[in-house]
């Protein structure tokens, strides 16, 4: 968020170990055309990434055409759970493709079966339906229409609140970006929904009052009872942090919205499959939403996701009016099919659990030596992050100077995240190996010093 990086191509030192090669200048003075064109073409808000024209990405690898490997702890945006162009899943696709079905609307489909099939296995006993759409945003904003028809029918006209988090993200559409909680990239919507209220997010570092009673004191400053409160939409870990809330918190919410008739909706869409050492994070808490919105990680690769949820929130609509044109698009679902399996078969929520205390230890490490610039890190399996500070306020350019850094060096970010831009995210595929990490962990560490020197 924020700034480009340059785009002029700079000699940086060469690098070659079995993770990484970086060999040229960068960017490559041979991609320049490209990355110009993109800039004439596209709008400025697609300029925001490291100048790296990807040509092909391979588990945990991204290459471009001129002879450079990056470790990539990026997966995307967190969608290569299963590696990029995992074997199995091109080969689905491949397959789907010379079936010659590509596009089949609502009209049944075997691939569409199968997939919903599949993820209500994967999912809580009680959450029997799915819904599939195409991006994580649509899927939010399908649980908060599914919310608010749930409410209006059990609680007349009033029964229209959602409850979001301030710093929550969960998507740029209105709705979605309404109920997110980062004030600055909601400012164009001007009239913003009076009934889409916030609760403080218990991270224990921006907010240090974690209890439950934080969030029924912004209900009530918002001047609403619960009885006008249809759902509440949580990320199930916050993105920014990665910041989980206490167990005991989210176990009081269930319960509140159970007692209250309260839709919750766990938000996956970044936390889902077996990306934090659980199939579902929302598995930390001991706790079963009443809606899942998934994305990303559901297909590592084309763009699907998908609302799971109790049959008697789902069937609310009759036929018709909860649909979408590229629900379910056959190759979308053999794709997510193949990465769903793979992620099972090869157990990458056990890889993520079992390389987290490494990366806990290598952030702990890097933060001993920083520990005023680096004002915050959580890591939970294969997703974790840094925080950084100045003086302890957000310290964006230091996040964006360190990134660039790891871009030289072979280790590939996407760019900081967070409501102020302050959080280098760390989330490599979840295939990847000890060795991997540790050669990362390094990495980072030796960008941070020579940033701080
Ligand atoms: N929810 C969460 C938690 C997300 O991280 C994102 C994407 N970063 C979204 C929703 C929106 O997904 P999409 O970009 O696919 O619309």
């Amino acid at each position: 968020m924020g700034k480009e990086f340059s785009n002029i191509p700079r000699e940086v030192p060469r690098v070659e170990t079995r993770f990484r090669k970086i060999v040229t200048a960068l960017p490559h003075p041979d991609s320049l055309p490209t990355l110009e064109k993109l800039r004439q073409f596209e709008p400025q808000s697609m300029r925001g990434q490291p100048p790296l024209v990807w040509a092909r990405a391979e588990d945990i690898f991204v290459y471009d055409n001129y002879g450079n490997q990056w470790l990539d702890w990026s997966s995307g945006v967190l969608v290569t759970n299963a590696g990029h162009g995992a074997r199995e899943v091109r080969q689905a696709i491949i397959d789907q493709v010379d079936q010659c079905l590509l596009h089949n609307y609502v009209f049944p489909s075997a691939e569409r079966a199968e997939l919903a099939e599949a993820l209500v296995k994967v999912a809580p006993g009680e959450l029997n339906k799915v819904f599939l759409l195409t991006t994580g945003s649509e899927a939010t904003e399908c649980a908060i229409k599914l919310s608010r028809a749930h409410g209006l029918k059990i609680g007349g006209q009033k029964k229209i609140g959602i409850v979001g988090y301030e710093r929550g993200f969960h998507g740029r559409t209105m709705g979605a970006q309404q109920a997110g909680g980062m004030a600055g990239q909601k400012s164009w919507i001007v009239n913003l929904d009076p009934a889409i209220v916030h609760a403080p997010f218990p991270d224990g570092f921006w907010e240090k009052n974690t209890g439950f009673e934080t969030f029924l004191a912004a209900i009530a400053q918002a001047g609403l009872k619960p009885e006008e409160i249809a759902g509440v939409l949580m990320e199930t870990y916050q993105g920014v942090g990665p910041d989980f809330a206490p167990i005991s918190y989210v176990k009081d919410l269930a319960a509140w919205c159970k007692q209250h008739n309260v839709i919750l909706i766990f938000d996956e869409v970044q936390a889902g499959f077996g990306r934090t050492g659980k199939f579902w994070a929302f598995e930390h808490y001991g706790v079963v939403p009443d809606l899942i919105c998934c994305g990303k990680g559901i297909s590592s690769s084309l763009p699907l996701s998908a609302v799971i949820g109790r049959a008697a929130i789902m069937d609310q609509f009759p036929p018709g009016p909860m649909t979408s044109t590229h629900t379910g698009n056959p190759v979308c679902c053999v794709a997510a099919l193949a990465s769903l399996k793979k992620i099972i078969r090869d157990d990458l929520a056990g890889n993520a659990a079992r390389l987290e205390p490494l990366l806990l230890d290598g952030l702990e490490q890097i933060h001993q030596k920083h520990p005023r610039e680096v004002g915050h890190f959580s890591a939970r399996g294969l997703v974790g992050g840094m925080q950084m500070v100045q003086a302890g306020k957000p310290d964006h350019d230091l996040a964006h100077a360190i990134i660039e850094k790891c871009f030289h060096k072979g280790l590939l970010f996407f760019s900081p995240v967070g409501a102020w831009g302050q959080t280098v995210k760390i989330a490599p595929p979840l295939t990847i190996t000890r060795e991997a990490m540790l050669e990362g962990l390094s990495v980072l560490s030796e960008a941070v010093d020579e940033c701080l020197a």
